[in-house]
């Protein structure tokens, strides 16, 4: 059987002096594809539409990979003072990536930035700072308290009915959470699937669509000793 091929996007850097402007991703999401039995490409911050036409036509999956935050922009509102690093190449390429793959519903999983890209291209909303818009005592930058990223932080409860708790078969799961912002109001076509205790929005899915579904957290960094975490990507490659 022929193996698929899931399209993965990436961070990138502007040059500095004495450095080249560079385009990468961590290796767990590459890993967690492979061991899922997927092949991955990583897709460039090229901002290009015909491009855009090759790349989607070229994989049969589409992974967002965590990154920087989105700019305000991208949903109408003014950049809130705590916003963090934005990146207008990642931006673009991504919102014209998931509006093609959404035009021909190709399977979409959504990691971290990734859930906030996804519903930014749908027309909802982010907190742009969350320990400043929704206050917490729950670290959601786990790195910040030593957490080590592959360790859980906090949990999350999975909403009856979804097929998030299909996948993964159980009620709650542990997530690791390394995010500066979040969902605010949830895009027209999405459904909200998961909870943290403090009630930010950690999992949404597109019912609608062949394989819509985005996390909070990074189920790449927790998948090698995690079957839930493996289930998410092993449900992916599984639906292209
Ligand atoms: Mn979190």
């Amino acid at each position: 059987m022929t193996r698929k091929i899931v399209g993965i996007t990436c961070s990138s850097s502007a040059s500095s002096p004495g450095e080249n402007a560079r385009q990468y991703l961590n290796t767990t999401y590459v890993k967690a594809i492979l061991n899922a039995g997927g092949v991955p490409v990583i897709i460039p911050n090229i901002v290009d539409n015909e491009l855009v036409e090759s790349y989607i036509s070229s994989i049969d999956g589409l992974m967002l990979s965590g990154g920087v935050d989105v700019d305000p922009k991208c949903f109408g509102e003014e950049r809130h003072e705590r916003l963090g690093i934005v990146d207008a190449s990642r931006d673009s390429t991504e919102l014209a990536l998931l509006k093609r793959a959404l035009a021909v519903d190709m399977p979409i999983f959504g990691i971290c930035r990734g859930i906030q890209t996804l519903n930014v291209a749908l027309g909802g909303t982010l907190y742009q700072d969350l320990p400043d818009q929704a206050p917490s005592s729950i670290h959601h930058q786990q790195t910040e308290v030593k957490i080590p990223r592959d360790q859980f932080s906090h949990s999350i409860r999975i909403e009856g009915g979804t097929r998030l708790k299909t996948i993964v078969g159980r009620d709650e799961m542990g997530a690791n959470s390394m995010h500066h912002q979040a969902l605010k109001s949830v895009a027209p076509g999405l459904v909200v699937t998961a909870h943290a205790e403090d009630g930010v929005i950690e999992a949404v899915e597109g019912p609608n669509h062949r394989f819509l579904i985005a996390v909070q957290f990074h189920p790449e960094e927790t998948a090698p000793h995690d079957k839930y975490s493996r289930r998410l990507f092993e449900a992916f490659v599984g639906a292209l």
